[in-house]
């Protein structure tokens, strides 16, 4: 499933590294861990640093978003019955807490072949690899995946970048993406307290060029965030973090407790029909 970042020749591995044909080469952690990316920009901070990946670990091994997760594995699975042999890539696999799941639910039904998870983050890849040695994880770019034209049967993509293009070159012919996307009413509490004027999350704006929605799944629940690390855990995984004024993040700190929305959809799509 995995190719080589410079020449797009397949990656084999040996030696604790990933190597291609033509003499390229790309080191092999202990954990299993590799970095895809090269060259200058390889060494440079991209993507989550570390205290980001902490939070949102801390944050998602609370459970919180623990109905997501079970939804989305209940999805697979009616998506993918009576197939076996499966390829699973996670584009934008954060620290691989959907990826762990999704393909320990397809291996525990016999489907999986395979699973990789890729993220920009090193911090994240990195302890993902650390967390599952059963998923390969590697750090790379989802506008150009090292992954094969046509070897991904299914793609996540759960709050990450969707390149419509990119998806539709690494996906099979019966391939489907899974994309989550915040539903409307997704933290209304955390952005009430926050903003004067908050304002809903469009639904309508997740549409991937090139591909049909064959289906669409609502999981929505209440939450209880009981302390005010878990109310900062949560928002620092939010894209406001790097937005919301100083008086804002005041209100915020002095919030004790906060009873949030979660509110997400899991859209399946699929490459769309050409025309004849
Ligand atoms: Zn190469």
């Amino acid at each position: 499933m995995l190719i080589c970042h410079v020449c797009a020749a397949p990656l084999t591995e040996a030696d604790r590294a990933m190597r291609c044909p033509n003499g390229h080469s790309f080191d092999l952690a202990a954990s299993g861990y590799c970095n895809l990316l090269t060259g200058s920009r390889s060494g440079k901070y991209i993507g989550d640093d570390r205290d980001m990946v902490a939070a949102r670990r801390r944050f998602l091994e609370s459970g919180a978003y623990a109905l997501l997760r079970d939804a989305l594995c209940r999805l697979l699975l009616s998506l993918t019955e009576g197939r076996d042999g499966l390829s699973l890539l996670d584009a934008g696999c954060g620290e691989g807490y959907y990826t762990r799941a999704a393909a320990a639910a397809l291996r525990d039904a016999g489907r999986l072949k395979q699973a990789v998870g890729t993220d920009i983050s090193k911090a994240a890849t990195r302890y993902a690899a650390g967390r599952d040695r059963s998923v390969r994880y590697v750090t790379a770019n989802s506008y150009r995946l090292p992954v094969a034209d046509g070897a991904a049967d299914l793609i996540l993509s759960l709050f990450a970048p969707a390149p419509a293009e990119e998806f539709l070159r690494v996906l099979s012919p019966r391939g489907l993406v899974i994309r989550a996307v915040p539903g409307a009413d997704h933290l209304w509490e955390l952005k009430q307290a926050v903003y004067d004027e908050p304002y809903r999350n469009r639904e309508d704006k997740h549409r991937l060029a090139g591909f049909d929605e064959r289906d669409r799944v609502r999981v929505e629940y209440p939450f209880a965030l009981d302390s005010p690390g878990a109310i900062r855990d949560l928002f620092s995984m939010t894209p406001y973090a790097k937005r919301t004024p100083r008086e804002g993040l005041d209100r915020l700190e002095r919030l004790e407790r906060l009873d949030v929305t979660f509110s997400f959809l899991l859209l399946v799509c699929g490459p769309s029909a050409l025309d004849s």
